[in-house]
């Protein structure tokens, strides 16, 4: 079968042949319908320095994968030959006490996961090939009844890592606060989504890209704002100069997060979300009084159900352009030249 691989660290991936994999006791197989290209790819491609991560290579790409049950290993009585399923991302140990809840993102036991602060398309191999291997069948999320793969795939990632990051301020997002989205792409703008659909907050969006502010228009953004040095006192103007409750920095520049910071208001919450690689200094004074900075790594299986269920009423959706199996390549670079609306989709 064919399959998008990265070869090596600093390198663009390749479009190889490789062998279908086999489901040993335990495991499942899936015929991927739908791989998600996210932003995080372009970070290992380009800006992770050799050995930053534990992994191995080659392996494929892609993390956020959905399908349908090709075969099963033995011993697998959860999933049967053409469900429809969803992957849930981070793979932990299945058995240390995050894991028991469901946050195999934060798993304690790494040394027994099948990688080390991966999955499926993050150091073992991912969704962007006909098959995919899920280690375990607990990694494994039946879809609502109806929902295609190719449109839950993105909410495994650019749906769980916001609905994670937002869920945990969601006592922050009161009807009369604000809630300001830094970065309109695959993840902000259902992040932006989310906040409409479970808060009574108002919701500013910033970008440096027009299109991904008529996007944030388009989904229910109170406001929009280019992404410059005066977006920080744009939002204190438009808070009655209280700044916003919860900031979600979908970016990780150092710009963004000292615009986040800057336009946070007293007893709020800042989320760094995105990798960009910025840093800002830290001291009592480099933010308002009792301000909380926090960083979120993608989210909990429990809140990946929640999150389908979410879609399959209608209360978010993912806007997608798909990419066949061949163009997959295409599909990072045009994220890389911010051409992508929403997310882009490699359906194999
Ligand atoms: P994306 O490329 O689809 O979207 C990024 C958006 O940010 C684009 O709309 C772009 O125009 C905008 N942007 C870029 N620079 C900006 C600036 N200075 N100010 C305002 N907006 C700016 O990327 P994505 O797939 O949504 O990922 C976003 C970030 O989140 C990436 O860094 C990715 O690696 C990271 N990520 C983190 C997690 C996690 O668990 N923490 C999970 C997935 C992705
Ligand atoms: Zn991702
Ligand atoms: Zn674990």
């Amino acid at each position: 079968m064919k399959a998008l691989r990265i070869m090596d660290w600093k390198s663009e991936p390749e479009l190889v042949e490789v062998a279908k994999p086999q489901p040993g006791p335990g495991q499942v197989v899936i015929k991927v319908g739908g791989a998600g290209a996210c932003h995080s790819d372009l970070h290992v491609m380009h800006d992770f320095e050799p050995g930053m991560m534990p992994w191995t290579m080659p392996f494929t790409l892609g993390h956020e994968n959905a399908g349908w049950v090709d075969s099963v290993g033995a011993g697998v009585t959860t999933v049967a030959e053409g469900d429809a399923v969803a992957v849930y991302g981070p793979w932990g140990c299945g058995k240390c006490e995050r894991c028991r809840v469901g946050v195999e993102s934060y798993c304690e036991n790494q040394a027994a996961a099948p990688v080390v602060n991966g999955g499926g398309g993050l150091g073992l191999d991912g969704g962007m090939a006909e098959y995919l291997l899920i280690p375990f069948e607990r990694l494994l999320v039946r879809l609502p009844d109806g929902m295609e793969p190719a449109t839950a795939a993105p909410l495994t990632d650019a749906g769980l890592t916001p609905y994670h990051a937002i869920r945990r301020s969601w006592h922050k997002m009161t009807p009369t606060s604000t809630v300001v989205i830094i970065g309109v792409g695959g993840l902000g703008h259902v992040g932006l989504q989310l906040v409409k659909a479970t808060t009574g907050a108002r919701v500013i969006a910033v970008d440096n890209r027009k299109e991904a502010l008529e996007l944030a228009t388009s989904m229910g953004a109170d406001h929009v704002l280019p992404s410059d040095d005066k977006a920080a006192g744009a939002i204190k103007d438009l808070t009655s100069g209280h700044g916003a409750d919860v900031v979600l920095d979908f970016v990780g520049a150092t710009p963004t997060m000292e615009l986040a910071r800057a336009a946070a208001r007293p007893l709020g919450d800042v989320t760094i979300v995105g990798l960009a690689g910025g840093n800002v200094p830290l001291s009592f004074f480099t933010q308002p009084y009792e301000v909380s900075i926090q960083t979120t790594y993608w989210g909990a299986h429990p809140e990946l159900v929640e999150l389908l269920d979410l879609a399959a009423r209608g209360q978010v959706h993912v806007e997608t352009t798909t990419y066949p199996l061949d163009q997959a390549l295409q599909a990072y670079h045009d994220l890389k030249d911010g051409k992508v609306r929403g997310r882009a989709v490699v359906v194999p």
